[in-house]
């Protein structure tokens, strides 16, 4: 399976992720991170391993997502690091 194939799959449309509204600048940063380095494979809190998960409407989303770490929503992969969904909201709370 190639990365672009892997990236469509894993987020179908804008709604799929629920960050995208708050952040508009992070759709297009997030886009651009999945094309280049695909989905990341392990979270970096918690070690956790991607795989893919099946929504309610059977929609299979990727479970480790790419999360800024820095506040700037720029096009280059040390702003960001792959987090899970769980630590995503956590690190997200926290910041
Ligand atoms: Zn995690």
């Amino acid at each position: 399976m190639s990365k672009d194939t892997r990236a469509k799959q894993t987020f179908p449309n804008k709604e799929a992720h629920w960050n995208w509204k708050d952040k508009p600048a992070y759709s297009a940063v997030h886009k651009w991170l999945v094309r280049e380095y695909g989905n990341p494979e392990v979270c970096e809190n918690c070690g956790l391993k991607g795989k893919y998960n099946i929504r309610k409407d059977s929609v299979e989303v990727w479970n480790i997502e790419w999360s800024n770490k820095t506040g700037q929503y720029i096009k280059d992969r040390k702003h960001y690091h792959g987090l899970c969904v769980k630590c995503h909201i956590a690190y997200d709370k926290g910041s």
